[in-house]
């Protein structure tokens, strides 16, 4: 009986989820990545040109345009309003948890990338300091409205534990705060993102958390479980395995 009533609440969770964005989800699938669905996504830019130069041309129009912004901010505006859906319906004894990412969600290197004419993350790390990146607005939005709704903020970056005390200080800085716990990728790892994130966020659940959002701009950011809610940000510059 309580299992049936937790299936009706579900449910009626993914109707006015649903409702709320006037759309169903999204599909977003790149070759080469495993086929997943998050509950809403923003666009795929598809690249038409075949040359590098007209690539990265495109690209600089879909920032100047305001497209991408545009599309944050849809992402963001679909999570804010399940947020409140979701807070509106908490079972007794629930520990809601979110799960936010860093790069292209939390913070941005447009500015770098802009600068150095779309160059390699690699790159881009020998050129700029790692402890500057401005906050996406609306995420920034997104991050203190679940904060307020009393949501444990979890942060969970790819990035490794030895960058921790210069990206704290860059989160700090632009306004995130008082996060439950700042994960990162452990010193020598290599698992491909979408496994290591899945095996963290498995491991958030286990102790008594339920992760109701998980938003991040890779697909690797969102699949594998532990995720009542996924929401894809645009990110047409690079790919996260
Ligand atoms: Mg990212």
């Amino acid at each position: 009986m309580i299992r049936k009533g937790k299936i009706f609440a579900s449910l009626l969770l993914c109707a006015a989820f649903l409702a709320a964005q006037g759309m169903a989800p999204t599909t977003s699938a790149r070759p080469g990545a495993p086929s997943f669905t998050p509950s809403f996504a923003a666009p795929e830019l598809h690249l038409e040109a075949d040359n590098l130069t007209l690539v990265k041309r495109q690209l600089a129009e879909y920032v100047q345009s305001g497209r991408y912004n545009r599309e944050i901010a849809e992402v963001a505006k679909a999570a804010h309003d399940w947020v409140e859906t979701r807070t509106a319906h908490v079972v007794p004894g629930e520990k809601l948890a979110a799960v936010f990412d860093i790069d292209e969600t939390s913070l941005s290197n447009l500015p770098n990338m802009a600068d150095c004419d779309f160059c390699s993350v690699a790159a881009q790390s020998k050129l700029y300091p790692a402890d500057r990146l401005p906050a996406i607005p609306p995420v920034l939005d997104l991050y203190k409205f679940a904060k307020s709704k009393g949501i444990a903020m979890f942060i969970l970056t790819g990035r490794y534990q030895s960058s921790r005390d210069v990206t704290a200080a860059n989160l700090h800085a632009v306004g995130y705060t008082d996060w439950e716990d700042l994960l990162f990728r452990l010193n020598g790892n290599s698992d491909p993102a979408r496994v290591m994130k899945a095996g963290v966020r498995a491991g958030i659940e286990r102790k008594g958390y339920k992760i109701v959002l998980n938003i991040g701009d890779q697909l690797s950011d969102l699949i594998g479980g532990a995720s009542e809610r996924t929401f894809k940000l645009p990110n047409p510059f690079y790919f996260v395995e």
